[in-house]
């Protein structure tokens, strides 16, 4: 018997191997396997007769096999299997490449949908690795709307298509959050109907039922928890931490260069705001390279003076270590020790301690600055007197976390620590209202004078050679380059196959002589950083990465930036990773390559030539593009949501206003025993 809770490991036949990869997708249990939904979608209803297929359609077909065999190619050891597909029009080859499997689980006679894409080329029209499966009272990969799940490599579709099948089931036991009423009110599908719809919609009304839905459950328990948290914050005062003029200046004194005059403010806004008992819930909001950091550590500093704590939360691994390299080398002069927690690391002043020895100096209060990722909020750690938390890059890490943090200092006296999130990615401000509620803005606008223009040229895929010929002779000034591949598959989300096909390619043709590395989303943490500081301490000549990793990475001497398929990222995306050279004294050049060139193309990338405001950039990215049309994984949005779309303001207005509503007459939620389970479990982020 499986039940929600059953491990993933013991549903499958593929037995452990499946259950690690799955565990890769933040799938554990049958559970997460209900709550993981689709991307995407293949509409493959469509049947046509084999007689009206023509060269070049996309189609499903319904039919007989009528013939099968498999044999391998004697050339290329290949695993051939060919079949022949029959109805009542007419009959048709079906051949699969290395997928000798086709052929035990295809029978003569079977009866069978097929899907794929009709070839004529030296052979006979025929399907080439046709998507298949028997008629079944319910198909789930050929004559349905077909779901298309985020993957990384090593599962396919069918695997995870077929395990949700095996589970749909259970959706029935899955406690409803939403409260009947509520549903009534606005027409909001039963969660096991949406559950079911989102994985397997039998028609186009059933799947928007089911996305609204979901959309609105995700988007509600969101804003009930905000609400909380506002809540919360409103009743726990912050510690007043007074703003000491001499420490900040000596800091300030030591630093290799000036703060500009927005610097300057947004810190003098931050220590005045954290003089009050009122926590600061303030974001800081600049440009790539503007200089967040160490109005960050203008901050941390004045509260270390004053005995309080401050933890740094960074995304990755990668821009943890990095932050704690700056911070510490800044910090030297002040002679106070900083550490740095990660699943891999930890650090106090340099020195790799044990875990144990952390957590006490933190408890004890030690340690005055902590910087490090998800992994601090590990509930075994807990700070003597914590009175700023530290955000980079990370927007929707504020509410739950704060309170996590929140929870973890010592509860003699409960306090609620500042929040300073700090982010590069322009965020409208309606939106910044509906994520972090009353927050106050800091703004850094200017880049700090003396930084070397980049350059930015848009390349024709013509125009590789050029590309490569620039990257060499930077190379030879001993200067060091980025290739930045895109993501083109969703089975390939980590940008594995993307990064290493490149590397491969580079290493092997123009760049042979050069020492090439490779970096993705897939590398455990240890190894990305070995990988950037080889890069950092120049053994590298050209890093090969994708753009999901590692964006905040800092390397003054790297000059050139090739970004592969240019098209595929947004524009705000492309001027965050253009970010990433023209950090030191030479002249930089960033090299945007699409793969097509379209007029559409062509006036987004020139955009992009022309200015260098990325909050100018972000806005005529929304309006270019169409709705949806560059959403998705790919281009992640604002926040992590799973299906919400902030940018559906329409949307999120009413479900405002609903947990608006339910929050004035429920405030504690007792009167709502499932959703208050619901939130609490969403609060739960495994890394
Ligand atoms: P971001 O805002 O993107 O996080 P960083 O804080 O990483 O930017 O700063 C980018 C670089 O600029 C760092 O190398 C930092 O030392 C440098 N920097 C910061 N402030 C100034 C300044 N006022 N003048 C010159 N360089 C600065
Ligand atoms: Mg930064």
């Amino acid at each position: 018997m499986i039940a929600l809770d059953t491990p993933a490991k013991e549903l499958t036949r593929y037995g452990k191997t499946a259950a690690s990869r799955l565990k890769d997708l933040g799938i554990r249990t049958a559970e997460d396997l209900l709550r993981t939904y689709p991307i995407r979608y293949d509409d493959l209803r469509n049947v046509v007769t084999i007689r009206s297929v023509q060269a070049g359609d996309r189609i499903t077909l319904r039919g007989r096999v009528e013939l099968i065999s498999s044999r391998r190619s004697f050339r290329r050891h290949m695993a051939i299997t060919e079949a022949l597909l029959r109805d009542s029009t007419g009959a048709i080859p079906l051949t699969w490449f290395n997928q000798s499997y086709v052929g035990k689980i295809l029978k003569v006679n079977d009866e069978i949908l097929v899907a794929g894409r009709a070839e004529e080329g030296n052979y006979p029209l025929h399907l080439v690795n046709p998507t298949y499966e028997k008629i079944r009272p319910e198909q789930s990969h050929v004559g349905a709307i077909v779901p298309l799940y985020s993957l990384t490599h090593n599962i396919s579709q069918k695997q995870l298509r077929a395990l949700i099948r095996l589970v749909l089931p259970l959706r029935h036991q899955l406690p409803d959050p939403l409260p009947e009423e509520l549903r009534r009110t606005h027409g909001l599908v039963p969660l096991a109907d949406a559950i079911h719809h989102i994985h397997f919609p039998g028609d186009d009304r059933s799947l928007s039922a089911a996305r609204r839905r979901l959309q609105f459950e995700e988007l509600f328990l969101f804003l009930l928890q905000l609400f909380a948290t506002k809540a919360l914050i409103k009743t726990t005062p912050a510690p007043a931490i007074p703003f000491s003029q001499p420490t900040v200046k000596g800091f300030v004194e030591h630093l290799p260069f000036k703060l500009t005059e927005d610097q300057r403010r947004a810190a003098w806004e931050i220590l005045q705001a954290m003089e009050k008992t009122q926590p600061m819930n303030r974001l800081l909001e600049g440009d790539v390279g503007s200089g967040k950091t160490v109005v960050a550590s203008i901050a941390m500093i004045n509260a270390a003076q004053a005995d309080f704590q401050s933890a740094f939360l960074a995304p990755t691994e990668v821009l943890a270590s990095q932050h704690y390299r700056t911070i510490a080398e800044s910090l030297q002069s002040q002679n106070i020790p900083v550490a740095l927690f990660t699943h891999s690391q930890t650090v106090i002043k340099g020195e790799k301690v044990t875990r144990s020895k952390l957590f006490r100096d933190l408890a004890n209060g030690r340690v005055p600055i902590v910087i490090g990722t998800h992994a601090l909020l590990n509930e075994k750690l807990s700070f003597a007197s914590l009175g700023l938390v530290v955000i980079d890059e990370q927007h929707r890490f504020g509410v739950e976390q704060r309170k996590r943090l929140r929870d973890q200092a010592t509860s003699t006296h409960a306090t609620m620590p500042h929040l300073l999130s700090m982010t590069a990615t322009p965020i409208p401000r309606s939106l910044a209202l509906t994520v972090y509620g009353d927050l106050d803005v800091s703004l850094l606008k200017h880049l700090p004078a003396g930084r070397p223009a980049v350059t930015t040229v848009r390349l024709k895929p013509s125009e590789r050679e050029r590309a490569v010929a620039l990257m060499k002779s930077e190379i030879t000034k001993r200067h060091q380059a980025f290739v930045i591949c895109p993501i083109i598959e969703e089975s390939d989300r980590l940008g594995v196959r993307a990064a290493t096909e490149e590397f491969e390619r580079l290493s092997s043709g123009p760049f042979t002589a050069r020492r090439v590395g490779l970096l993705h989303g897939k590398l455990p943490g240890k190894k990305k950083i070995e990988v950037l500081d080889a890069f950092r301490r120049g053994e590298l000549d050209v890093l090969v990465a994708t753009s999901v990793v590692e964006v905040g990475i800092d390397n003054p001497n790297a000059t050139v930036m090739l970004i592969e398929g240019a098209e595929r990222f947004g524009l705000a995306q492309l001027h965050q990773l253009r970010g990433r050279i023209g950090r030191g004294t030479a002249a930089a050049t960033c090299l945007l390559l699409a793969e097509a060139d379209t007029d559409k193309v062509r006036q987004r990338l020139d955009a992009l030539v022309a200015s260098r405001d990325g909050f100018a950039l972000a806005e005529l990215d929304l309006k270019l593009r169409g709705p949806g049309e560059l959403s998705g994984q790919l281009q992640s949005g604002y926040l992590d949501f799973h299906i919400a779309n902030l940018e559906d303001l329409e949307l999120v207005k009413t479900v405002r206003a609903a947990a608006q509503d339910l929050f004035a007459k429920d405030p504690t939620l007792d009167s709502h025993p499932l959703l208050k389970l619901a939130i609490i479990q969403a609060d739960v982020h495994p890394e």
